[in-house]
């Protein structure tokens, strides 16, 4: 069963959203051990680090993350200093993983200046796994896993759906070519890949949205 979800730009989402919930910025929003299957097969505990930043600049139709941001045009608390706490508080874990509820390599989210400290603070971890919008993976994707090398840099990015038309439905401003084009530049950069699959995007329902997301 499909019904396309409606065509909403920026404007149209904007005006659906609720008022922006007052966050707390004197510490760092969240942070947690969670087990996380591995991609050489296994689970391991990661620690999981949930930072606050600026508003990721996309306005995707199904996300809520912004409500877990600072407005851009503001001052945002320093990430590297919300990453410190976090590490600090949690245990000493081979895998860390830092989402800013929106993309790592966003420099509004994500000043250059946080990013070298932060390539400090994980020195030593096997893996670091960060989120990034497609069109936001770019060399400094690369600058940061040689920063961090010899731990692996690891970078989830927001697939969707492979449903082209749902996906344009989505106001993600990525296509699937956009998506295969980073996904392509990771990989000769020598990061490692995650994509977040929506089951059940908007236009998509009962079992064939089963097909779509494992298609
Ligand atoms: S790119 Fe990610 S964080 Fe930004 S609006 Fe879309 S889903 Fe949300």
């Amino acid at each position: 069963m499909m019904s396309l979800p409606p065509n909403l730009d920026d404007a149209a989402i904007l005006a659906a959203r609720g008022s922006r919930p007052a966050l707390d910025r004197s510490r760092l929003y969240r942070c947690l051990v969670e087990p996380e299957p591995l991609v050489r097969g296994g689970i391991a505990d990661v620690a999981a680090v949930f930072v606050t930043g600026a508003e990721c600049p996309f306005r995707c139709l199904m996300c809520d993350l912004w409500k877990h941001t600072f407005e851009r045009r503001g001052s945002v608390p320093s990430v590297a200093d919300q990453v410190e706490q976090a590490l600090q508080e949690l245990p000493d874990l081979p895998h860390v993983k830092i989402y800013n509820a929106g993309s790592f390599f966003d420099s509004q989210a994500v000043s250059a200046a946080d990013r070298a400290r932060i390539a400090e603070l994980v020195q030593g971890r096997e893996r670091v796994i960060v989120e990034c919008h497609p069109l936001l993976v770019d060399r400094r994707c690369a600058e940061f896993a040689a920063a961090i090398a010899p731990t692996v840099l690891e970078v989830a990015m927001g697939l969707e759906t492979v449903d082209p038309l749902v996906l344009s439905r989505l106001n993600k401003r990525m296509s699937l070519p956009d998506f295969d084009r980073a996904a392509r530049f990771l990989v000769d950069s020598g990061v490692e890949l995650r994509a977040f699959v929506l089951l059940g995007p908007p236009g998509h329902f009962g079992a064939k949205s089963v097909e779509w997301a494992t298609s």
